[in-house]
């Protein structure tokens, strides 16, 4: 549960006075921020109900300053939080108390626009929507699109590979980002892939990639730009049912069809978006999907007829395909402010972030709807349905007693089913500190005790990020949640951790 959502992290000791003195030493003036005003900001990220006050923020401008801070960390025994926008939505860049809170937001400058190789240099400050803003004028962009993107990092994106609308056709981050370079507390400097696609060795780049801030600080990331396609087509379709789309979606993909974003909304999220937006949806639809079609024009057209039978034929009641791009933007600004419309329909909301096989959505989403009645709170449901990843958002109010705690049992035990349907805990916001509790049930001990393995080659002392993404043998077997795949253990005379 969220709000028993203790980090793993032991306390540290170290000469907090000692300590300050030498960081402010190597931060340029006003990198360090110590005074309880200047803290508050940093006391959570995306992910609210978990707060705590750092003890310190750091806010280098440059590489250099960032491998310092490491470094006096590292010989002082500090543990170090990373954190880029703060957007993220499972508790990552939540603070310790007795930790520095490394900001690398003003590490924000575009390096290089690469035309031949196809790729920009990034600092990872730079917000994800800048990198396309950028290179637009060469007719390219970048691909991966979170929700949040007007506002989130490129190395929070890294850090939590971060997915999007248009991930379905193009990959998540990990597919979309050829080269890094990572600091480690240890003090070395990582140069991981470069312009190209591939390189020798172990898979480096995928193993940061969704790292949570805990194997390395990414200072650096290079990534794919792509051409805009020549003709994009978007197509709202309404349905009377959620079984309805749901099965519509599996029958687009089972096509052979890959749109470029397959989108899903049901009637709560439909009428919170109209409300806030004015998008232009039906409001009396039970669901609704978006679908962006793109390519070059013949290909468009064809897809567009295909997507049309099959949506009819999975018994849409209304097809609207946007007329021009400011339909189409319109359209998808609906979907784009989902998530602060739901938050205008209750004082609080607690966002989910399941995964399923999309054959499972029909049955999921049901589930979902008798757990509203069980635990007598009401969802919106605002997902990227092509990729199977659900964001079940939880309606509360946290004045109201006891609210809080009903909404997080109920998103354990949405997880819970998504796990049971052969899906995962997470699809894009990370584990961070929200979903420890669930990683004990999605995985083995071996499979933990391996990923700590990973965690002590890259950090020996465990001071980036202590306590997240990974829990600990010990939490584990005290939840009682350990699995064992296939109800036994797979080598039974080994011995166990
Ligand atoms: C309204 C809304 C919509 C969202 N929609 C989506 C969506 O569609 N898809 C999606 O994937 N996510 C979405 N998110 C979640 C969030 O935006 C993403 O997880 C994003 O990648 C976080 O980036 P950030 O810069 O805010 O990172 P932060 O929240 O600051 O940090 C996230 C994690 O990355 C680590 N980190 C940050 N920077 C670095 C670095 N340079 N080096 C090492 N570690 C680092 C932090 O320690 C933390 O563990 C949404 C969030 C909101 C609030």
């Amino acid at each position: 549960m969220v709000t028993q959502a203790h980090s793993d992290a032991p306390g540290r000791a170290f000469d907090r006075a000692l300590v300050q003195r030498e960081l402010a030493r190597v931060l340029p003036s006003g990198g360090l921020l110590s005074e309880p005003r200047a803290l508050k900001p940093y006391e959570s990220d995306g992910l609210t109900a978990l707060r705590e006050v750092p003890w310190l923020v750091a806010l280098p401008e440059d590489e250099a300053q960032v491998w310092a801070v490491l470094k006096i960390c590292r010989e002082h025994g500090v543990p170090v939080v990373p954190r880029g926008a703060g957007t993220g939505l499972s508790g990552g860049a939540r603070p310790l108390a007795d930790g520095l809170l490394l900001g690398l937001s003003k590490l924000n400058r575009i390096l290089e626009i690469d035309l031949e190789s196809c790729v920009a240099r990034v600092q990872p400050g730079v917000r994800n929507l800048a990198i396309s803003q950028a290179v637009a004028p060469h007719g390219l962009y970048y691909a991966p699109d979170p929700s949040s993107q007007i506002a989130c990092s490129i190395g929070g994106n890294v850090a939590e590979n971060a997915g999007g609308v248009h991930c379905l056709k193009y990959g998540l981050t990990v597919h979309n980002v050829v080269g890094l370079r990572v600091l480690t507390i240890a003090g070395d400097m990582l140069e991981i892939g470069g312009k190209g696609l591939d390189s020798p060795g172990y898979d480096l780049l995928a193993l940061m990639t969704g790292s949570e801030g805990m194997l390395g600080i990414v200072t650096e990331v290079t990534v794919k730009l792509l051409p805009v396609p020549p003709e994009k087509r978007v197509v709202l379709a309404a349905f009377a049912e959620v079984g309805a789309a749901a099965a519509a979606v599996g029958a687009i993909i089972g096509s052979g069809l890959i749109p470029a974003g397959l989108e899903m909304m049901d009637r709560l999220a439909i009428q919170a978006a109209e409300a806030f937006v004015n998008a232009g949806y039906p409001k009396g639809a039970a669901a609704i999907l978006l679908c962006e079609l793109d390519g070059v024009t013949a290909e468009v057209d064809d897809a567009l007829a295909l997507v049309r039978r099959i949506m009819m034929g999975n018994g849409a009641f209304s097809i609207r395909v946007a007329v021009n791009a400011e339909e189409q933007a319109r359209l998808w600004l609906g979907r784009k402010a989902a998530f602060p419309a739901v938050g205008r329909l209750a004082p609080d909301y607690y966002c989910m972030d399941g995964t399923i096989p999309r054959g499972r959505l029909a049955e999921v989403l049901r589930r979902i709807t008798e757990l509203e009645r069980e635990f007598g709170l009401a969802v919106a449901n605002v997902f990227h349905a092509g990729d199977g990843n659900l964001h079940p958002l939880i309606l509360y109010d946290a004045n109201e007693p006891g609210q809080l705690e009903r909404a997080e049992a109920m998103g354990e035990r949405i997880l819970a089913v998504c796990v049971a349907v052969g899906g995962t805990v997470t699809g894009e916001h990370g584990v961070g500190l929200e979903k420890l509790d669930p990683m004990c049930g999605q995985f083995s001990s071996a499979e933990l005790e391996q990923m700590h393995r990973v965690k002590h080659a890259f950090d020996p002392d465990s001071l980036l990020n202590p306590g997240k993404a990974v829990p600990t043998l010990a939490r584990c077997a005290e939840i009682g949640g350990m699995h064992v795949h296939g109800g036994k253990l797979p080598f039974p005379n080994l011995p166990r951790f």
